[in-house]
């Protein structure tokens, strides 16, 4: 049986950091109108993430569909070739369609005919030096051939709009099968002036602008893909469970990871239970069901309970300071991926794909709704494609 669609070009956009608020909320007044004409034309849908929620863990399971226990990828700093599960990319190569990947996160030694890695070992700061990516281009000199077509190409930093010319290159002369594209400022803006900040909307607007620029370049029929990777939230508020419980005379260890508060001990549990009675006061929202805790992030299955903080309230292990404080106040993500309001954004448009806001999925589901859509099978993706209830 012929599986999925085939003969599709598939281009796939990333906007690092694009909180489904920033298209969502018309209070942010964001002018998209490239990414609203994309959801208004295709398949839209927020996003609920995976743990940990943090960049380069997203960007593998957006591509493998798989988490990241299974990828390998947990934290911000792995080449393509340490992923413990196939990409896209590559099942898309090993059927014979071109592929290309421009600034992912993790691509280094990525299995594609064009490639513009993006490595950590890159980065200088917030952004990534254009010469260390240019010297790991595949095929070598590929940033040159770009350059020589684009002469403002080279630049000291690796730009959203370098991202978008490479992008315009690789469309109109190399014309890839299946084409990945990442766009980072948005996230970086939001690093330095907070979650949806008005300078981030700037960014997003201006991001908005270079998707229009590559989708005009496009090959007709192209499907088009836009995926961001995480929410983001800010941290006002400070929780510390440490104190709280040594407040209430209570002995017994208690951790925070991926934004939970959880723990090993009956007795810290029982006194988070009593503190949750008068949530609000502590900083806490809700304890979170150990299968839910257990499906999303297997390394805390030796927990006996978690908890949940309120949104923009973030929990730390520190020792010392009041039970709940002054937060930093910047914006932060790696929080629980089905916090309320913590969304990242999925729209896919183009040939077959209806108009259809989908509601809520899980990032998950995205990797096997592209393989169907290029006819590419992601064996280890166990979520549901999307193909189907998109398509006519
Ligand atoms: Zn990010």
């Amino acid at each position: 049986m012929l599986f999925g669609q085939t003969g599709n070009r598939l281009l796939v956009l990333s906007i690092d950091g694009l909180d489904a608020p920033f298209l969502n909320d018309p209070a942010l007044r964001v002018k998209a109108p490239n990414l609203r004409r994309l959801m208004r034309e295709g398949a839209s849908a927020t996003v609920v993430g995976v743990t940990p929620s943090e960049t380069w863990p997203a960007y593998a399971s957006l591509v493998t569909g798989v988490a990241p226990w299974l990828t390998g990828v947990l934290t911000n700093d792995l080449p393509a070739t340490a992923f413990r599960a196939t990409p896209l990319w590559e099942a898309a190569s090993q059927k014979g369609l071109t592929a290309a990947t421009v600034y992912w996160p993790g691509t280094m030694g990525a299995k594609v005919a064009f490639n513009l890695p993006q490595l950590q070992e890159s980065q200088k700061g917030g952004s990534a030096a254009f010469d260390a990516i240019a010297q790991k281009s595949n095929p070598a000199g590929l940033a040159s051939r770009i350059e020589n077509k684009y002469p403002a190409f080279g630049k000291e930093l690796w730009t959203d709009s370098n991202s978008a010319q490479a992008a315009i290159y690789l469309l109109t002369t190399e014309k890839p099968d299946v084409l990945f594209v990442h766009f980072s400022e948005v996230e970086a803006e939001q690093r330095e002036t907070g979650a949806r900040s008005l300078y981030a909307r700037e960014i997003l607007e201006n991001s908005d602008d270079l998707v229009g620029q590559v989708l005009a370049k496009a090959p007709a029929g192209t499907l088009t893909v836009v995926v961001s990777d995480h929410g983001f939230e800010n941290s006002n508020r400070t929780v510390r469970p440490r104190v709280m419980l040594r407040q209430a005379g209570v002995k017994g260890r208690v951790e925070v990871a991926d934004g939970l508060i959880g723990t090993a001990d009956a007795a810290v549990a029982g006194a988070l239970r009593a503190l949750l009675v008068d949530g609000r006061k502590y900083g806490l929202a809700r304890e979170v069901p150990m299968a839910e805790v257990k499906a999303r992030a297997q390394g805390h299955a030796k927990w006996v309970a978690a908890f949940d903080t309120l949104p923009d309230f973030v929990a730390t292990e520190e020792e010392r300071g009041a039970a709940v404080g002054n937060g930093s106040h910047v914006a932060t993500h790696g929080v629980w991926p089905n916090r309320p309001g913590y969304r990242s954004i999925f729209i896919m448009a183009g040939p077959g794909v209806r108009s259809v806001k989908l509601g809520e999925i899980e990032m998950l589901q995205i990797a096997p709704t592209l393989a169907e859509a290029v006819g590419v099978r992601l064996p280890a993706a166990k979520d549901s494609s999307l193909w189907r209830q998109i398509t006519r």
